[in-house]
């Protein structure tokens, strides 16, 4: 494969020449001052993604992928003994079920079929049918690339006295998310969705109040508190991926030099209407509204006649990674991400790719 392959896969993502030149910064231990500043200015510009105020947050940094992160804070942020409510319309739903389920956190699944919308009313029963300490929700579910209404998730968890866990994976760096208006308990994410950075580093945006007073810890490696502890005395309980976090760093000063979240989420709009036009033209449908999908991925049906595989390797062939569904939905969906350093023209190549797809008989 060569370097010009563009990936639309929801991450890893298409690096800037910046970020893919830091992974080349010089070989640094992680016990040495050097990691420490280098640690600590990437848990700052964390917060500054969405102007957090670091006297109340903080940034945990974790060497994992984005589901290490989900797992630390389901078993770092709900308390001993405590009940959690998990709110499913997707493969990341559910796997925030499962980790619940193996960690022998005691819960209750919320389960909507894949793509639909959350449903308010049942949420509302649901939470004043039991006590709950935290509910648990994706932001943006990439396995259809639905964005859940988090305000109004939020707003009755907020009624209740729920505060809600955010698996924010595939939307943290380019949606909007209000933190402390949505009265949010924490948040997972991942270097290399949204921000551009490589994959190898995910993170939780928490309160320093939790962090400083955690449950008994769930897991040796997971656990929030005692990475909190230690990375606020500069150090690490593990050995960090230093040359993943050089490139974090370098992502975040390219995201606030390109100014910041909201113009990103502008740049993964224009570039996501591009993708639905171009494809609408040629008869291929999007699963979702486009106010309903979030700017970062959008599911469209395949073309009749067109299997998954046909279709992937057609595209590959011509400089383009796509995504299939999930599950059963490989059958029927594929999946376009505008994540990543690409732009208009790269669109638009891949539009004439599509173009060329012959239809079966041809
Ligand atoms: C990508 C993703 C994850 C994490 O996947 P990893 O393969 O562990 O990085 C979690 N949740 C959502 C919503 C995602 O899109």
């Amino acid at each position: 494969m060569n370097r010009t392959t563009i990936l639309l896969n929801p991450g890893p993502v298409v690096l800037s020449e910046r970020v893919r030149r830091a992974l080349l910064r010089p070989d640094l231990c992680h016990r040495e001052p050097e990691f420490a500043e280098l640690q600590g200015r990437i848990r700052e510009n964390l917060l500054r993604v969405y102007e957090l105020d670091p006297e109340r947050w903080s940034a945990v940094l974790l060497t994992g992928s984005g589901t290490s992160a989900m797992e630390a804070m389901l078993t770092s942020l709900t308390p001993d003994n405590g009940r959690l409510l998990v709110i499913e319309n997707g493969v990341y739903g559910e796997r925030l079920s499962r980790i619940a389920a193996i960690h022998g956190i005691h819960h209750e699944s919320l389960h909507h079929e894949w793509g639909a919308p959350i449903d308010l009313a049942r949420l509302e029963q649901a939470l004043a049918a039991d006590r709950f300490d935290r509910v648990a929700v994706v932001h943006h579910e990439t396995t259809t690339g639905r964005l859940n209404d988090l305000a109004a998730v939020a707003r009755l968890c907020r009624e209740r006295g729920a505060p809600l866990l955010v698996d924010g994976v595939s939307s943290f760096g380019a949606e909007a998310i209000d933190f402390e208006g949505w009265g949010l308990a924490g948040l997972a994410a991942t270097a290399n969705k949204c921000l551009h950075g490589v994959p190898g580093v995910s993170f939780v945006l928490a309160r320093r109040q939790a962090l400083e007073s955690p449950p008994a810890p769930r897991s040796l490696y997971l656990d929030l508190g005692s990475y909190y502890r230690q990375q606020e005395a500069g150090g690490t309980p593990f050995t960090q991926s230093v040359q993943c976090f050089y490139a974090l760093d370098e992502a975040l000063a390219e995201l606030f030099d390109e100014g910041g979240q909201p113009v990103r989420r502008e740049r993964y709009r224009a570039l996501a209407a591009r993708v639905r036009s171009g494809l609408e033209e040629l008869g291929i449908g999007a699963l979702l509204p486009a106010g309903d999908s979030s700017c970062v991925l959008t599911a469209y049906r395949l073309p009749a006649g067109v299997d998954y595989p046909t279709l992937h390797d057609h595209l590959k062939a011509r400089g383009f990674v796509i995504y299939a569904g999930q599950g059963g939905l490989e059958k029927t969906l594929f999946r376009i991400s505008t994540m990543g350093a690409i732009g208009e023209e790269d669109i638009d190549r891949l539009l004439q790719a599509f173009s060329e797809l012959s239809s079966p008989g041809e």
